[in-house]
């Protein structure tokens, strides 16, 4: 089980992530966790693992020294943490925190950790736990979404692109082009190979994506895992959509020592359908009563809630679905993760209309006086913390709202969606 560490008798700046994980993009860039920003090089430049001879060098490369040593000696997490500073400046539980409040039963004790390293910020521990967010292969093509974390996406955007440029202006930005959905940086840069040799000190494996579960070398490492007996010594973590969980996958996971799925669901629905185009909500609706009636108590479903203008009025809604499915399971844990974005600009809450923003508090806040104290604790206290960000970092402009407006109706040109029929309660409060 995991263990309830306190960061009051370690110093002040200190995160047990660049100890314990080695953490990469999307497109192999190395950062400290997948909260973080990209750890740079000496003149700023991204540290990629395919420039690497071999990803030991990256784990004590000058940059992650250094960040130790910031850790470990000053006041201040470093500028990379720069999201998890911003929540505990307001009193928020970090990723950091988080992490310290359930704090594995496979990691060394923090002591250990800072007793590992050297003056210069070298440790002598190897990294445990591993990130594989490696490639953009992904069949979803949400809205809030980018054609580098979802290969389907490109095509969607092209035609965007052609039929309504404006609108396309508007789409969250592709910020590093992935070379090709099919290839992934692990593959590219031997980190698969790297990992089959070191497989005896893994302790934790993190797939992310686009989809990872579309990712056939993953799948080929989780069953190499299995298949050599250290499964039941990991930890396995995964961000999906979910449309591919089949009982199959229920029964690769019961061979791990814990097993943790995320589930990405944004709307319930066609509001489903249209924010995680084209879903369908019936294949995610039957993958979730999967997990719902799974029997692993090692294993924790959790709900991953992106929050956004075109479901920022419709929480309650899917809190309540997630509620009365994993609420009073007694056979699987649950929990949520209420997230925000901020691209596409015009869609984030930072810049959403207040009194809208306040609505959708308000019902949160009241859903919340229905749950017992537990439970509030459990799965609503941090979205009604994230509301506390926004407000203090709140932005509102009316040209949000027409870009959102125009993004939106671009997009029904390509797709054949109606926004404002699958979203009447928002339709009502944007500009015409
Ligand atoms: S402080 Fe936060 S952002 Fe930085 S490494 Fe730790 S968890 Fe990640």
């Amino acid at each position: 089980m995991a263990k309830v560490r306190s960061l009051s008798d370690l110093p002040p700046a200190f995160c047990p992530f660049p100890w314990l994980e080695q953490s990469f993009d999307i497109h192999g860039n190395l950062q400290l966790c997948s909260r973080s920003k990209l750890v740079r090089g000496e003149s700023g430049e991204t540290l990629n693992v395919k420039d690497s001879p071999d990803p030991n060098s990256l784990w004590n490369c000058s940059s992650m020294r250094k960040i130790r040593q910031q850790m470990l000696c000053q006041p201040q997490l470093p500028e990379e943490c720069r999201r998890c500073s911003e929540f505990e400046a307001l009193g928020q539980h970090s990723k950091r925190t988080s992490f310290m409040r359930a704090y594995p039963t496979w990691a060394p004790d923090p002591q250990e950790l800072i007793q590992s390293t050297d003056a210069t910020g070298s440790t002598n521990l190897s990294p445990s736990r591993f990130e594989l967010r490696v490639s953009n292969l992904c069949q979803a093509k949400c809205v809030t979404c980018s054609a580098e974390y979802s290969s389907s996406l490109i095509l969607d955007h092209l035609e965007l692109q052609k039929r309504d440029p404006v609108a396309f202006r508007l789409v969250r930005p592709v910020y590093e082009q992935v070379p090709k959905p099919s290839q992934n940086w692990a593959t590219a840069s031997g980190y698969y190979d790297w990992l089959y040799q070191n497989l005896g000190k893994v302790k934790s494996l993190y797939f992310s994506g686009g989809e990872p579960l579309l990712v056939k070398p993953n799948t080929e490492l989780i069953d190499t895992c299995i298949a050599s007996g250290l499964s039941r010594n990991i930890e396995l973590t995964y961000d999906t959509n979910a449309l591919l969980i089949s009982e199959a996958w229920l029964r690769r996971w019961d061979h791990f020592d814990r097993v943790n799925i995320r589930i990405s669901v944004d709307g319930i629905g066609d509001k489903y359908n249209y924010i995680r185009f084209p879903g369908p909500w019936s294949s995610f609706e039957r993958a979730a009563q999967l997990l719902a009636a799974w029997k692993n108590p090692r294993a924790t479903v959790m709900a991953q809630i992106t929050v956004h203008l075109l479901n920022l009025l419709d929480l309650s809604e899917i809190f309540s679905w997630f509620w009365e499915l994993f609420g009073s399971q007694v056979n699987i844990r649950s929990k949520t993760h209420w997230k925000i974005i901020r691209d596409p600009v015009c869609l984030s809450l930072i810049h959403a209309p207040e009194a809208t923003v306040e609505l959708a508090r308000s019902r949160v806040a009241d859903l919340a006086t229905s749950l017992d104290a537990d439970a509030r604790k459990r799965y609503l206290d941090q979205m009604l913390g994230v509301f506390e960000l926004v407000r203090t970092q709140s932005e509102p402009r009316p040209e949000y709202q027409e870009d959102a407006v125009r993004l939106l109706s671009g997009l029904d040109l390509v797709r054949q969606t109606n926004w404002r029929e699958t979203f009447p309660e928002l339709s009502r409060l944007l500009a015409p």
